[in-house]
């Protein structure tokens, strides 16, 4: 607890450039996440001009933002008076010229690279020069949207996560041309809104997600080798997850990862069946689980085991039980082996910020320090050792350990000594 709190006020600093001050803001796309955006916004006392394509969209979003308040207001978080006022400070437009007074633009519409580029490109000509302009893309190459840009110094990447008014973490990438002024004005916005920040590299999935994609891959393979979704969500939380992986992607929509790994040409044998069966999760009432009508309760399912006791034996793979322990090795080394390579790129400006991430935006239990942070308690010695075993036995050579990893375990070092020497 006590790493994770200095680590907090580490992430925040910044070597250089100076933060413009924020005082009006506009939101590009009404949806799931720009609503939520602009309810952080309302919520710290600054007002938000919310901009979507027509009317029926700005509706929607609207009715949302009110649904949230009126569960906050019967929750008895917020007075009845206090949601009001903040629902006061949200402005809503249909025309992107709304923009044109904001000192900062955060986009938050479709994942389209060609369409976010055009807005970009318009929003160049609309606002004035010194103002932020700000993706909430979580897996484009911002590199690619900078492209578009006659002046990408004023360019950013400002990452929340989902529900955006809840969440903390707030990734803020930056591209190769990003200026030291525009990011130290993200980096302090996300602070004035109660957000926490952590630079971030340029990579795909970006510090967290690019984790995460490590995680997925092992809960996979342990389906594969004779593990139910129950399985391995039981034993992320037993580490102390307040939830397991396979839950939390029902709950999101199994077709979104479907999506992305069609993209990147990658397959998940089970998870792939599981779609093209027809079920993407809570929404359609049956994902890794199924939910009775109107429950959001996972059950245990039949119908999925047997999914995935074909697909095993469609990969000619023996089935056998696997120990809690090593599901939690695998899963839980696997994120440090990425993490390793993250700081080790300079994706993460140090391993106390992948520590940050993951204990606010992905639910890594706090007592534990983060996975870097907990490597190191553990043993990177042991962790190499595990990781060498794995790959071994699994023919996964993702599992293999990370040359930094390595190298620390040979030379008795940690993460966090590696980071006190190049401080
Ligand atoms: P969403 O579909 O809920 O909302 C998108 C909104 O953008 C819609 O209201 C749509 O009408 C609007 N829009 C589309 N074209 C527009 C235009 N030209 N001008 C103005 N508004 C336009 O999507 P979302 O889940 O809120 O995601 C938005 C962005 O945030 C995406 O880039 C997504 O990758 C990213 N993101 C999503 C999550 C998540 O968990 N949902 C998390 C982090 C980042």
């Amino acid at each position: 607890m006590r790493h994770i709190f200095f680590a907090e006020r580490q992430a925040a600093k910044l070597d250089d450039g100076t933060a413009r001050p924020v005082t009006r803001v506009a939101i590009l796309g009404a949806g799931t996440m720009g609503g939520g955006i602009a309810m952080s916004f309302a919520a710290a006392g600054m007002p938000v001009t919310l901009i979507d394509t027509d009317d029926a969209a700005i509706q929607r979003g609207l009715d949302r933002i009110r649904g949230n308040y009126a569960t906050s207001v019967q929750r008895g978080s917020i007075s009845a008076t206090e949601a009001e006022r903040r629902l006061g400070r949200i402005a809503t437009a249909t025309d992107r010229a709304a923009a044109a007074d904001a000192d900062l633009v955060i986009e938050a519409v479709f994942e389209d690279l060609a369409l976010k580029q055009e807005i970009f490109r318009d929003l160049e000509a609309i606002c004035r020069t010194d103002t932020v302009l700000a993706t909430n893309t979580s897996a484009l190459d911002v590199d690619a949207i900078a492209a578009a840009l006659a002046h990408p110094g004023r360019f950013v990447g400002m990452h929340f996560f989902s529900p955006a008014n809840v969440m903390k973490l707030c990734e803020v990438v930056r591209a190769a041309a990003t200026d030291a002024d525009t990011l130290a004005t993200a980096m302090a916005t996300a602070k004035q809104i109660a957000k926490v920040p952590v630079v971030s590299g340029n990579c795909d999935g970006f510090i967290g997600n690019r984790m995460v994609a490590k995680r997925s891959a092992q809960a996979e393979r342990l389906l594969q080798e004779g593990a139910l979704p129950q399985d391995v969500d039981a034993a992320i939380r037993a580490f102390g997850f307040p939830m397991g992986p396979l839950q939390t992607n029902d709950m999101s929509g199994l077709d979104i990862g479907y999506a992305i790994r069609k993209r990147r040409g990658t397959k998940f044998h089970i998870a792939d069946a599981i779609v093209e069966s027809g079920r993407l999760g809570q929404k359609t009432g049956a994902g890794y689980y199924r939910y009775e009508p109107g429950s959001r309760a996972p059950l245990p399912d039949p119908d999925t085991a047997r999914v995935i006791e074909e697909t095993s034996a469609a990969l000619g793979i023996e089935r056998r039980e696997i120990a809690q322990d090593e599901m939690i090795e695998r899963m839980i080394f696997a994120l440090v082996n990425e993490g390793a390579k993250i700081v080790a790129e300079g994706i993460a400006a140090r391993p106390s910020d992948v520590d940050v991430v993951w204990a606010h935006g992905y639910g890594f239990p706090r007592w534990r320090g983060g996975p870097l942070a907990y490597a190191d308690e553990t043993g990177l010695a042991h962790i190499v050792a595990r990781l060498d075993a794995f790959a071994q036995t699994s023919g996964d050579e993702t599992l293999a350990p990370a040359p930094l990893l390595r190298e620390l375990a040979e030379t008795g070092s940690s993460f966090a000594q590696w980071q006190k020497d190049r401080a």
